[in-house]
Formats: structure tokens, C-alpha cells, sequence
């Protein structure tokens, strides 16, 4: 969600802002903005809406080799020129750029900055404000920056420029995410790696609480008190390529298309000397001493869980429960005697399972994230880590990062069973690998689903889904792949309960989608395909290879039973994909929505 970049060193910075910005665009943000300085000047640029106008905006003679830059999710204030960042503070001495939410701005403006008038209607310009009344008042920058920091309640990552410093940008964070890079010709920040690849694969973290002065040949960093920390870079695992569209026209189609390759990479990644299935000896450690799993997840993470549960229970026997993070802290179930909980992150920054995390490590529980980001938040903070190795998904509607979370979740849960010395009976390397061949079919498919979204949601207001058993899961995640990016009202229901309510909305042409992949269910859902054609329903069946008839029009090749979301899924993906793009929708950043959450 949103993101940061800034840039000390000898080249013109307004580029490497301007294109760092775009490759930060897929997290989402409704209005962006750079600030460049050199020795005499500062200047602000922002707007509202796309970097591609900012960058009509921004003058061609613009200069300055260094330069901080923002894309902004409005949390105060409307998206709008005036609330867009960099912020000034009122002398036009200090610009600054911020991530995250100050939950205290309200008292902070109180109490320190009645006489200041404000410009804005952000939290963020009280953090500015506030370093120009320290600094008016006596303190040095740094000093004046480190009392602000001490002051704020919330989460930040924060770019600093001082007009009186121009060899410096200072830099902070505390919950939101940022880190240093390291180039030949000068020093970046930024929230992602991905905004700086150009540059640099050298990085250096930056942990919560830490304050960075960045000049161009040094990365000064030290805690919040001023205590020197030392800390040695390293080298980001990402090819510059994973994230260019090549010849595709979106990325979702894209990484769509890349899943039975995930699929082949985390089968290497997870399998030992002999071939079997492996996870981490930690991990399957913790799994071992635990006496139920809780699973906390938000939106298609949490469905991947709710696919895992059925592994982990059903392979492994593990009792597991799977829960809404952003409920949890408020519901939180009675927990068991020795819970190891189970944190699903693509980005591994989402804030609302970190806010769970945090509680249960003070808990003194056992933790572990499942993340598509090595150095993420969630996975530095937990003690154990799997890694989705599923490449940077940029599109932000998730697809292959959910299919390798499912397959991520039956490994453990495999592993989990064959250390118990369980005999399974049925190999689960091979079937795997048959999942990623059915993909492979699938993904070459496509122009039946174009087909499909075209006969079934080219004017529709609404559309169901509908499942059983594990199904059910499938098509949750497949009604919200459609409104994510489509914006057609869709639910997933579980099918025995259309009857209990929903099936009062099925009017004249209506479209509900059935998926079958499960034997002991399959009849049932028949039946409930029958009970809303016959009250108007536009019906669509979806059904695996051995449980079709001469009817269906729409079979998906067989996989095992137990691995079947991993591939039934994959229709609903490209129907979703097909569907918004008709609709003439941006596909890879749909409206209002963020790639990595970031806020609570
Ligand atoms: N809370 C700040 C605002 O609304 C920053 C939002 C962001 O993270 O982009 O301006």
C-alpha cells in the first residue's frame, strides 16, 4: 500500500523518483508527488491520480541530485493535490514524505502546534510541523527529527529533507516497511526492492524504531536514543525481469500463466536428498509441538488457509482453526494449550496480521509466516518462515502467490504426516506435479473462459458462485477475484445454503457458477444447480474430468481430490481476468484497492 523512494547521490534524481514511483504502483495509491533539492532549492511536485500525470507535471529543466518521493493512500483527508505528499512545513525549510497512519496527530496539534496553520488535512503534515517548531526552538535537525519520532503513535516510514542539509535525507520508520540501497553512484530508500532494482541489488534493513542518515557515499544508522547500529547489506534475490510484462498485456494474465511453474520451483525448493517433500527442520518442529494451529490470514490469503486447514487436518490430522486477522483481536477464540499460529502474507508487510503477531509473541507463543517475501516484516519478526517462491506478483489481485500458498500448506501438511510415520496413500510429489501439468492445460484454455465471461457477465449486475466441501473455499476465492477487479457484485456460497436465503436475489438470467470436484458432494450440487435454473438462473457448471457427464461443457483435467483447488481455481481466474477486461477495467490496479496493506 503506497510507497517511498529517495535518492542522494551524483545523478539527477528526478528519474530514478519518477521511475522507482511506477515500479511501486502495483501497492496501490490514489495521488503521488517528488520532491527534488539541490544546494539552493527545493522543489515540490505533486498531483492527483496516475505518476504518469505527475510526470507531465514535473518541469523538464527540473534539477537536483537528491530527491524524495511518495504514492499515497489516503488515510486523512481526500486523495487531492493539497493532501499529496512531499509536505512542507511552513518556512519551507523541511519536506517530507510519510507511509503509514499517526493515530495521535489530533493531540500532537494540540498540544504543540495551535499557532501553525495547516495546509492539509493529513496526519502526515503534524510530523513536518512539528520538526520545524523543534528546530525554531533551538534543536538541531537530527534532534529536532528524534523528538518528533519519540513523540508520533502509529506507523511510519518517513524521507526527511532539509533545506539547511542538502547533503543529507534522514530517514525512519516504525511499522511500515523501507529499506536502504546501495549504489556506485549513490544511496536510495524505498518500501520495496522492486522500486530500486535498476540501481542496485545491494540492500541494507532498516528495523523499527531506527533513524538513517543517508548521504550519498554512507548509511549512517542508529536507534531512536542515537546508539550507533552496524549492519551489512545484502543481495536481493530478484531478477529485473520477473517484474517487466514482457509480450503480455497485464501482469495478472502474466502470473496466471506462470503458476505451473511456481508450482514446479516450490516442489524443488521443498524436497529433500530422496525425493520426498520437506519442509524446514524448525518449522516441522514447531508443527510437532503444537497442539492446534491457528491460521490468521485477510482475503485471498485467508481463503488459501481455509484450503490449508482441510490439508492439515485431512493429511496430517493436525487440528487447525483459520481466522480473519483483522477479527481476531477482537474475537479472539479460546486458545489451546500450545497454539503455533500461522501467518499467510503475500507481501509478508499486511498489518493487520502483524498487529496479531505482535500480541501472540508478547503471548509468548510460537509463530510462523508463510510469505512471498524473504526480509518482510512478518517473516523477521516470526521464528519460523516458508517462502512461497512464487516471484514478485505485481498485478493486485493475487493469483499465483494463492496457488503457492495452497501448495506451500499441503507440503507442510504432508511433512507433518510423514513424520508421524503416516502412510499415505497417495504420492503427493507426483500429484503435484500433475496439478502443474493441469495448469499448464488450463492456462492454454483461454479463449473458453473469454468465451464464458463473454456469454455470462458481459451486462450482469450481480453473479454466485457456489461449492461444497472444500469447493466452497474455491469459489469464495472466485467471487472475489471478479470483484476485486471486475467490480460485478459476486458472492461464494457454500450451495446448501442458497436455500437458506441468498436464493431470494436469483432472478431471470442471473448467472451462478457451480464448481464439482469433489465425488462425495458432486450430487448435491447438481441438485443445487437445478434449484436456481429453475427459478431463472443463468447456470454454469465447472466440474472435474471423472465427475462429468456428456453435458458439460466445461471439464477440468483430474487431479487428486485433495489437490483440486489448486487447479479448479484457475478458471475463476481467468474468468475474472476476461471479465474486467471487457469492462474495460484496470486490471492490474483495480480501484481502491492496494497490493500490500499496510494500514490496520
Ligand atoms: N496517512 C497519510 C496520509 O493520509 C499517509 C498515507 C500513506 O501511507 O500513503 O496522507
Amino acid at each position: 500500500m503506497c510507497g517511498i523512494v529517495g535518492y542522494i547521490g551524483t545523478e539527477q534524481a528526478k528519474d530514478i523518483l519518477l521511475n522507482g514511483l511506477e515500479r511501486l504502483e502495483y501497492r496501490g495509491y490514489d495521488s503521488a508527488g517528488i520532491a527534488l533539492m539541490n544546494a539552493t532549492n527545493v522543489e515540490v511536485y505533486k498531483e492527483k491520480g496516475r505518476i504518469a500525470k505527475l510526470r507531465g507535471a514535473v518541469a523538464e529543466e527540473a534539477e537536483g541530485t537528491t530527491g524524495i518521493g511518495h504514492t499515497r493512500w489516503a488515510t486523512h483527508g481526500v486523495p487531492s493535490q493539497e493532501n499529496a505528499h512531499p509536505h512542507q512545513s511552513t518556512s519551507g525549510r523541511f519536506t517530507l514524505v510519510h507511509n503509514g497512519v499517526i493515530e495521535n496527530d489530533q493531540e500532537l496539534k494540540e498540544a504543540y502546534l495551535l499557532d501553525v496553520g495547516m495546509k492539509s488535512e493529513t496526519d502526515t503534515e503534524v510530523i513536518v510541523q512539528l520538526i520545524e517548531q523543534f528546530a525554531s526552538e533551538g534543536l538541531s535537525a537530527e534532534t529536532a527529527f528524534r523528538k518528533t519520532l519519540g513523540l508520533l503513535q502509529g506507523s511510519y516510514a518517513i524521507g526527511l529533507l532539509d533545506k539547511e542539509a542538502p547533503e543529507r535525507i534522514l530517514v525512519a520508520k516504525q511499522k511500515s516497511p523501507l529499506l536502504i540501497g546501495l549504489s556506485s553512484h549513490g544511496n536510495v530508500v524505498a518500501s520495496d526492492a522492486m522500486a530500486t532494482l535498476a540501481l542496485t541489488d545491494q540492500y541494507v534493513e532498516m528495523m523499527d524504531g531506527e533513524v538513517v542518515i543517508l548521504t550519498k557515499g554512507e548509511v549512517n544508522i542508529s536507534a531512536l536514543d542515537g546508539t550507533p547500529v552496524s549492519r551489512a547489506p545484502y543481495t536481493a534475490e530478484l531478477d529485473a525481469t520477473d517484474i517487466e510484462k514482457g509480450t503480455y498485456p497485464h501482469f495478472m494474465l502474466k502470473e496466471i500463466d506462470e503458476q505451473p511453474l511456481v508450482m514446479r520451483r516450490i516442489i524443488q525448493h521443498y524436497q529433500d536428498d530422496a525425493g520426498r517433500l520437506k519442509v524446514d527442520e524448525g518449522v516441522r518442529q514447531a508443527v510437532k509441538l503444537a497442539d492446534r494451529l491457528y491460521i490468521v490470514a485477510c482475503g485471498t490469503s485467508w481463503h488459501a488457509g481455509l484450503v490449508g486447514k482441510q490439508f492439515l487436518e485431512n493429511i496430517a490430522g493436525v487440528p487447525t482453526e483459520v481466522h480473519i486477522a483483522s477479527e481476531f483481536s477482537y474475537n479472539r477464540p479460546l486458545l489451546s494449550e500450545r497454539p503455533l499460529f500461522v501467518f499467510i502474507s503475500q507481501s509478508g508487510e499486511t498489518a493487520d496480521c502483524r498487529s496479531v503477531l505482535v500480541d501472540v509473541k508478547q503471548l509468548g507463543h510460537s509463530t510462523l509466516t508463510i510469505t512471498n517475501s524473504p526480509g518482510s516484516t512478518l517473516s523477521r519478526e516470526a521464528d519460523h518462515t516458508l517462502l512461497l517462491h512464487a516471484g514478485p506478483e505485481i498485478a493486485v489481485a493475487s493469483t499465483k502467490a494463492y496457488t503457492a500458498q495452497i501448495a506451500l500448506l499441503s507440503i507442510l501438511a504432508v511433512d507433518v504426516a510423514q513424520g508421524k510415520g503416516a502412510t499415505l496413500d497417495f504420492d503427493p510429489l507426483k500429484e503435484l506435479a500433475i496439478v502443474a501439468n493441469a495448469m499448464e492445460v488450463l492456462c492454454d484454455e483461454k479463449d473458453d473462459y473469454e468465451q464464458m465471461a463473454r456469454d455470462y457477465l458481459s451486462d450482469t449486475r450481480n453473479a454466485f458462485f457456489i461449492g461444497r466441501a472444500v469447493d466452497y473455499y474455491v469459489v469464495m476465492e472466485a467471487a472475489l477475484k471478479l470483484k476485486e477487479i471486475s467490480y460485478i457484485q459476486a458472492e461464494g456460497f457454500a450451495a446448501g445454503e442458497l436455500k437458506h436465503g441468498t436464493i431470494a436475489l436469483i432472478e431471470d438470467g442471473t448467472p451462478v457458477f457451480g464448481l464439482i470436484s469433489q465425488p462425495h458432494v458432486a450430487g448435491h450440487l447438481r441438485g443445487n444447480l437445478q434449484e436456481v435454473a429453475a427459478r431463472g438462473a443463468h447456470t454454469c457448471t465447472i466440474v472435474t474430468h471423472d465427475l462429468a457427464t456428456t453435458n458439460d461443457a466445461h471439464v477440468l483435467p483430474e487431479v487428486h481430490p485433495h489437490y483440486s483447488p489448486l487447479a479448479s481455481v484457475v478458471p475463476f481466474q481467468l474468468l475474472a481476468y476476461y471479465a474486467a477486461l471487457h469492462r474495460g477495467c484496470d486490471v492490474d490496479k483495480p480501484r481502491n484497492l492496494a497490493k500490500s496493506v499496510t494500514v490496520e
